[in-house]
């Protein structure tokens, strides 16, 4: 029973090991903690939250992290076992209490017959020696083994930082308003001359959008992460402060572009949306990589025409963060092309949070025993959860050519706007009533959304799912 070696002891890593060794495979799980440590860890035990005690919401019929919940305890999570048996109350949120739950992990890993832990830092990438192995060590890999990584995957391969501009459901913005059109009408490879959708803003209140940004509550950096401006960058809010016109100069200028609605007013200043996933379900802000916080993100981006009513599948942020540019380098079921022995769980992959994290943990376990034990493991599909993180990571975002395609890849929350659409006629209205009202076609549209997933995740591991939607 030669062991597959699991390299991080966290959120992913201790998910990956626990799954690897209930198919009956031994595993070696290497955790540096406390040999060494890392700018937010302060123990040493497996899956230790760095900053919240929140798995956030654990609603399964309307949201789609807790969807996300639901699968991996069909999934027979140790994540999710641990977060269950230490709730706190905290409304309809999964909140834990951090110590118990980590103990809690810990534990059932140091008492897992087929689970060998050794202490200390890999310093590279596991060796071909090891067999099939999975890097599981996060956001703050340590720098010798992220170096390696950079080596045998070229430099433009990994990130330290993200710089992350928020992201709309396309469905949310107002096309009354806003209109289909790239610059100069140009036509891009694959594009059709209609390929941003803009927000126009005349004078006015382009100058109260300034102002509002200038004003906002930003997020301080941690002492650690130092201030990483870097090439093409800068916050948004930044770049406001340098003076009236730097954004109508800059990623707010209004060349090239004419409003569809109406020809002869020349727009003072325009934000462009580009299309952020396969499916053109999502839509980003063009150049809004931003340091404020989330609320006032909201205030004062719905300041934008067009965006009035925007639901933000992800709010802006620039932390620091190493993670792959998976689009390109890892296959379908996670492993690195360049080293197929080597595949990649948790948040180093690019995903966010701690839920997904462990949520990719569980499926890099899963792949990984399957190939050991000569099994076909396809992904589950993208109606799902799970899948459709997966596909985030491994495919599903749009390279931009004028990005240089590959690099805009940034880190991602599971949110309903990385699955398929649904089929016409699947949302279903209230009984008796022949139209919405309010928001409830939203809802139902999420809970058709959320059933589809779980009742497709059942199938995709072999569960009755009558006997699965009951549990
Ligand atoms: P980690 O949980 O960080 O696990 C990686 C493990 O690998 C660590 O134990 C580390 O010690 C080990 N390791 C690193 N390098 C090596 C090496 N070379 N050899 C051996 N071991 C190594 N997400 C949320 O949902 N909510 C939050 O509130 C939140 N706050 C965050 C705050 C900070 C400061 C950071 C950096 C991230 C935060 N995240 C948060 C994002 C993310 O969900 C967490 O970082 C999550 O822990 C990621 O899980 P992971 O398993 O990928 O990495």
């Amino acid at each position: 029973n030669k062991p597959i070696h699991v390299v991080g002891g966290g959120l992913a890593g201790s998910e990956a090991a626990w799954q690897i060794a209930e198919r009956g495979i031994a595993v070696v799980l290497h955790e540096m903690r406390p040999v060494r440590g890392t700018d937010a860890h302060q123990t040493d035990r497996f899956a230790e939250l760095v900053c919240s005690n929140s798995f956030r919401s654990d609603d399964s019929e309307t949201n789609a992290v807790g969807v996300l919940h639901a699968e991996m305890r069909l999934a027979n999570s140790l994540i999710m076992r641990a977060a269950d048996a230490h709730q706190v109350p905290a409304g309809s949120a999964l909140a834990v209490d951090r110590e118990g739950f980590a103990q809690a992990v810990t534990t059932a890993i140091e008492d897992h017959p087929l689970i060998r832990i050794e202490r200390g830092e890999v310093e590279g990438l596991p060796p071909e020696e090891w067999g099939p192995s999975i890097v599981a060590t996060g956001p703050l890999t340590a720098p010798a083994l992220a170096e390696s990584i950079r080596a045998a995957t070229g430099s433009d391969a990994l990130a330290f930082f993200d710089a992350i501009a928020p992201i709309v459901h396309f469905d949310s913005i107002d096309l009354d308003k806003a209109w289909f059109q790239s610059r100069y009408d140009k036509v891009g490879p694959g594009g059709t001359g209609k390929d941003y959708i803009n927000c126009p803003l005349d004078k006015e209140t382009y100058e109260r959008f300034v102002a509002a940004l200038i004003e906002g509550d930003r997020t301080e950096f941690k002492e650690w992460e130092g201030t990483p401006y870097f090439d093409g960058c800068l916050p948004i809010e930044v770049m406001a402060e340098r003076g009236p016109e730097t954004l109508r100069h800059g990623p707010m200028k209004p060349m090239g572009l004419t409003n569809a609605h109406e020809p002869d007013i020349k727009p003072y200043a325009v934000v462009q949306l580009r299309q952020d996933n396969a499916l053109g379900t999502l839509y980003n802000i063009v150049g809004f990589q931003t340091k404020l916080k989330y609320g006032a993100q909201g205030d004062i981006f719905r300041m934008i025409p067009g965006l009035e009513n925007a639901e933000f599948a992800r709010l802006g942020g620039l932390h620091r963060n190493t993670y792959l540019n998976s689009p390109v380098l890892l296959d379908a079921t996670l492993r690195l092309k360049a080293l197929p022995h080597v595949r990649f769980a948790g948040q180093i992959t690019g995903c966010e949070g701690y839920v997904e994290s462990a949520a990719v943990g569980l499926m890099t376990g899963r792949f990984a025993a399957a190939e050991r034990l000569g099994e076909t493991l396809t992904p589950p599909p993208q109606t799902t959860a799970m899948g459709a993180l997966v596909a985030h990571i491994t495919g599903g975002h749009l390279a931009h050519e004028e990005d240089g395609g590959k690099r805009s890849f940034q880190p991602m929350n599971v949110n309903f706007g990385l699955f398929p659409p649904l089929d016409p006629g699947t949302i279903r209205k209230p009984e008796g009533q022949k139209r919405f009202r309010g928001k409830e076609k939203a809802i139902a549209k999420k809970k058709a959304m959320s059933a589809r997933a779980l009742a497709d995740y059942a199938a995709w591991l072999g569960l009755d799912p009558v006997a699965a939607a009951a549990e």
